[in-house]
């Protein structure tokens, strides 16, 4: 069997339904009623609308919840002996499909793959449910005003991390397998072959590159953001527009910090519950210990953090950036602080030149 099929436009909802007897959810990216332009990864039961427009939401609550209960537990007294604490570990991981992720949300997960499953611990939430988990993605067919994915090394036609890529020609759709486990599901959709369309794939991707601007060179940018790091007033003032809302973490589909909490009474009849909830490092409590000391207490060093993480002390470790170049952060924003102005202004000034907007 060929790794390409052909669909119409119009056999695209019948590829979810013909996929979905296969999984316990799938994820389509829906418009949100009420809430303009906003589309986010919904549960799809059938015939419901599915839009093929770039999600406001990565589908990331997919592998790392909003919030999830970790464990819960129980203290039952006992008369004759010492108090009876129980402990029960609660793994929610349903056989999960997203459908029509985009490469740089798929990039994603295999950025948040490295800390939670390529650790010395692994994290058993995240691994039962990305063991599940099976990604269809769709190629952009342009880049678009915020996302720079060609900047951290993908781009609108990148494949990494799907198990099925779908590519828009003019006649429709061509499906194509990129696993194995990719491959077996799209036998069992039965669409037509769509070896034939290989070439007309390939121009619709090559025209998706070429509607890019040029992208700078940020094959050092770890070493000039370790020059940069002790400047102070370069984080400043690059930061002084900054609210610290948070948002640019929320919306982002790689930032995985969060924070645990207790919820309930381990004493009472319903017991208690361990939760893990998204949080974010912009935020000016994320740090703050116990002895009420913050190592970061303000915005400039919350946004230096922020930033060298995802440019310098994760590619130390990982060899990768933790940015998938998605743009989301810079599209939502409320004051349109742009992650690409901090990274060139970080450039020009290690090597003194103009800090020009160049690649936007
Ligand atoms: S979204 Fe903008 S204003 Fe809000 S924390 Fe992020 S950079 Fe600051
Ligand atoms: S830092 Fe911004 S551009 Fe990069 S992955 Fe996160 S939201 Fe997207």
């Amino acid at each position: 069997m060929s790794a390409y099929s052909y669909l119409t436009a119009q056999e695209i909802p019948t590829l979810v339904e013909r996929l979905a007897p296969h999984f316990e959810q799938v994820l389509v990216p829906t418009e949100q009623k009420g809430v303009k332009e906003s589309v986010i990864f919904a549960p799809w039961t059938k015939g419901s609308p599915i839009s093929l427009a770039k999600a406001t939401v990565p589908p990331k609550a997919a592998v790392f919840p909003k919030c999830e209960t970790l464990f819960s537990y129980k203290i039952e007294k006992d008369t004759q002996d010492a108090p009876k604490l129980t402990l029960n570990p609660e793994i929610y991981a349903p056989k999960t499909l997203i459908f029509a992720a985009r490469p740089c949300d798929a990039l994603g997960l295999n950025i948040l793959d490295r800390p939670f499953l390529q650790s010395h611990y692994v994290d058993p939430y995240y691994a039962a449910k990305r063991d599940k988990l099976c990604v269809v993605t769709l190629t952009c067919p342009s880049g678009c005003e915020n996302c720079f994915c060609h900047w951290v090394g993908i781009g609108p036609a990148a494949t990494q991390g799907a198990d099925i890529v779908l590519t828009a020609i003019k006649s429709g759709y061509v499906a194509q397998a990129m696993t194995q486990k990719g491959q077996e599901l799209l036998e069992k959709c039965a669409f037509k072959d769509g070896t034939d369309k290989v070439p007309e794939v390939n121009q619709a991707r090559k025209a998706a590159w070429e509607s890019l601007k040029p992208a700078p060179d940020l094959s050092q940018i770890h070493s000039t953001l370790a020059q940069s790091f002790a400047d102070l007033d370069f984080w400043t003032q690059e930061t002084q527009a900054c609210l610290s809302c948070g948002a640019c973490t929320y919306f982002c589909p790689t930032c995985y910090c969060f924070t645990i909490t207790d919820e309930g009474d381990a004493q009472s009849p319903q017991g208690g519950q361990r939760l893990r909830s998204q949080d974010n490092c912009m935020a000016q409590l994320y740090t703050r210990e116990a002895s009420g000391h913050n190592p970061r207490p303000n915005k400039a060093l919350r946004m230096r953090n922020r930033v060298t993480h995802k440019y310098m002390t994760y590619k130390e470790t990982w060899g990768a950036f933790a940015c998938s170049g998605c743009g989301r952060c810079i599209q939502h924003c409320p004051v349109g602080l742009d992650i690409r102005a901090i990274l060139l202004a970080a450039i020009a000034r290690t090597t003194n030149t103009p800090d020009m907007q160049g690649g936007k």
